[in-house]
């Protein structure tokens, strides 16, 4: 029976297109939900959770984190947008912008009756050639030009709902990462070496970068223990100073007051050959690290350090650990018998200050101090405080960026329209349907500039144009100038990011696009 076996094929593949095709919407407005948040003149969104929590931000991973999607392809972009945010740290919205806009030329290329494959290999010449094309207009940058890594910084800042104190945040992101970077290997470079601690109360322009260290939490003193402490020797214990417990649950019932005297006692005992042991070594400052076992501390085992004259912080977390001992350049204590002179680090002065609202602790004049940095982040409300912290956050990514791959292109969407055009040239090098999907490609990274203009309330026809003609007289540095609403050279206006940035936008924009085609059934499992 040829017409049913015909009949089936074709119920079959239609299945398929069907799946690819809401694939590709559902990602489609994930995109477009992003997209008015591009550039400086981008609008920031709210995102409000379902326990009340609000958020206000500009940073398209952020958004796309706290976004409720269900639909596979569309938590695909969150995936993506996720990956800039680790390779570059910046361009979390273009990555997203530049997917959706190569998903739409996708369906119009299947619609053509293009094979999903076809399309995906020619997308990924194209994405390597465009890499290609970038590093040609790339210049090469070095990392004693401080002038040029604040520019990128400043750039990156520019986005952002506290764009205003980019001048403050920039010189603070330069400085934090070459201060971690070790000269020798700068591939190395670790931004979790930078601790950044927030703080509600004062502005923004009251944030600072602290040379030495800064704890969050205040010192312990419901014993009456010292809150400031000159020629520090700071220990870094990761032991409890509380009674031990048993391996296994079990009560131990007490009958009559002379055995719960005895257990008082014991329990005394034991926490003073502690604190005895800690002040032999010459310990006057002590940092506990949080414990789930037990208490890391007890109100007994305070009340003696106070007595002994220890200065103490607790609920330091494990994470913080390695920062810590990098720090100060001491090591951490795992056993008390271990309390040795030469594993305290040691500093001029540890001190409980006021700063806002609330209190934390601050270490300076530390002796031989580690390659790290501690910036102090001030905000008059949470929300602000924390967008700062995002926002620094991609201004220090986009130095990491730098140090990684020392070169930067102009900004304001003039990559992406030399690109274009670039490929548009190659593709009429190319054969068949590879030239239309490479085309098909070239066109839609116009939508950066596109979308730019269109946020900043131009004209994004006549500015897309526009800077198509600059182009291709040859202004390579040509892009949106969105304060004066003109085309100008970015490069005069000291609009610079990474090369990274771009690359990887381009790069991973594609790799999810060829996924995403490939697919062409959702498979539900228990
Ligand atoms: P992302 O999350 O992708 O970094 P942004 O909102 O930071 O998104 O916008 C980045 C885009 O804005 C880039 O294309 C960049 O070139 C452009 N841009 C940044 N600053 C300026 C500026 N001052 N003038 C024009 N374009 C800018
Ligand atoms: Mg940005």
């Amino acid at each position: 029976m040829p017409p049913k076996h015909k009949n089936e094929l074709y119920k079959e593949s239609s299945r398929k297109k069907d799946v690819r095709t809401s694939n590709i919407e559902a990602a489609k407005a994930v995109a477009d939900a992003v997209r008015t948040s591009l550039g400086p003149r981008g609008m920031d969104k709210m995102v409000a959770a379902a326990n009340g929590e609000v958020i206000i931000t500009n940073d398209g991973a952020t958004i796309l984190q706290k976004m409720t999607v269900t639909q596979p392809a569309a938590k695909m972009l969150v995936e993506l947008s996720k990956s800039q945010d680790v390779v570059a740290g910046d361009g979390t919205t273009s990555v997203v912008v530049i997917c959706g806009a190569l998903l739409k030329k996708c369906q119009e290329l299947l619609e053509k009756g293009v094979h999903p494959t076809i399309i995906s290999d020619a997308f990924f010449k194209a994405a390597n050639k465009a890499c290609e094309i970038l590093e040609g207009i790339a210049i090469p940058v070095n990392l004693e030009d401080r002038e040029a890594l604040l520019r990128a910084a400043t750039t990156s800042l520019s986005s952002k709902v506290v764009s205003q104190y980019s001048s403050l945040l920039s010189p603070m992101a330069v400085d934090a990462v070459l201060k971690v970077m070790d000269p020798a290997r700068p591939n190395l470079l670790d931004l979790r070496d930078i601790k950044v601690v927030s703080k509600v109360g004062g502005t923004i322009d009251d944030s600072e970068m602290v040379d030495g260290m800064v704890f969050d939490q205040k010192a312990a003193k419901s014993a009456g223990g010292p809150t400031r402490m000159e020629d520090a020797k700071v220990g870094l214990i990761q032991f409890q100073i509380s009674p031990p417990k048993t391996d296994i649950e079990n009560n131990v019932i007490v009958s009559d007051y002379n055995q719960m005297d005895r257990v008082y006692k014991e329990e005394r005992n034991y926490i003073l050959a502690v604190v005895k042991k800690i002040k032999a070594s010459g310990c006057n400052v002590l940092l506990i690290q949080k414990s789930i076992l037990r208490d890391a501390v007890t109100d007994l085992a305070l009340h003696y350090l106070a007595k002994a004259k220890i200065m103490v912080v607790r609920d330091i977390e494990r994470d913080e650990i390695e920062l810590i001992s990098k720090t100060l350049g001491c090591l951490p204590i795992a056993h008390v018998d271990n309390m040795k002179p030469e594993k305290l680090g040691s500093a001029a002065l540890v001190e409980e200050v006021e700063v806002g609202k609330g209190r934390v602790v601050k270490i300076t004049g530390i002796a031989n101090k580690g390659r790290t940095a501690t910036v102090l982040l001030r905000g008059s409300n949470k929300l602000v405080l924390e967008e700062a912290d995002r926002s620094l956050h991609d201004a220090l990514c986009v130095i990491r960026c730098l140090v990684n791959k020392r070169f930067l292109i102009a900004g304001g969407s003039s990559p992406e329209v030399q690109v274009s055009m670039q490929l548009g040239h190659w593709s009429k090098t190319l054969q068949g349907m590879e030239s239309v999907c490479v085309r098909a490609f070239s066109e839609a990274l116009e939508v950066v500039p596109y979308t730019l203009a269109e946020n900043a309330g131009l004209n994004p026809i006549n500015i897309v144009t526009e800077l198509r003609r600059m182009h291709a007289a040859g202004e390579k540095y040509s892009g949106i100038n969105v304060k004066k609403g003109t085309i100008t050279n970015m490069l005069e206006e000291n609009v610079v990011q990474p090369l990274l940035v771009t690359t990887s936008a381009i790069t991973l924009a594609t790799e999810c696009v060829r996924m995403i085609l490939k697919i062409d059934d959702i498979v539900p499992v228990r």
